[in-house]
């Protein structure tokens, strides 16, 4: 057990964590793991990335910049404006169909997660997970709920 954290003789045994300098255990402990984790870069910038990946949106809205690769499914997309940026079309079952590769001249946004926008398979995995996130919430249901939702479906019990 940490020294920080370890029992001491003139602490109060009624109250075992009275004694404990919660900013100490910060700066000697949790800031240098939250280092240790997040090798590169901020730890708190690293948080709100993980935190993203946790509970993405339903549509993705992703800008295109100049030069950048956009795809579209030659069998779902319901016009030929739909276009989705290479992580979600990686993400989604479109990768398996027909489909076109192009580059974008900046400013168009990926149409992931747009359901009028496909005929079929929206939302890219990604996105999905947000949606069914979404669903739960209209439904009032609890927070453990959401959470269940997102653990994948073959290790879920009934
Ligand atoms: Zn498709």
């Amino acid at each position: 057990m940490p020294i920080s954290l370890s029992p001491n003789p003139n602490m109060d045994y009624k109250a075992p964590q009275s004694h404990v300098d919660e900013e100490e255990v910060s700066s000697l402990l949790l800031r240098p793991l939250e280092r240790f984790i997040f090798a590169a870069g901020d730890p708190a910038c690293a948080m709100e990335e993980l935190c993203k990946l946790e509970d993405p949106p339903a549509q993705c809205g992703r800008v295109f910049g100049m030069g950048e690769p956009t795809y579209t499914c030659r069998d779902c997309a319901l016009d030929p404006t739909v276009v989705m940026c290479l992580d979600c079309f990686n993400s989604s079952e479109h990768k398996r169909h027909r489909y076109k590769m192009s580059t974008s001249y900046g400013g168009g946004y990926c149409d992931c997660g747009d359901v009028e926008a496909f005929s079929s398979h929206p939302h890219c995995s990604v996105h999905a997970r947000g949606l069914a996130g979404r669903r739960e919430g209209d439904a009032g249901a609890g927070e453990g709920a959401g959470l269940l939702s997102k653990v994948p479906a073959d290790i879920q019990v009934a």
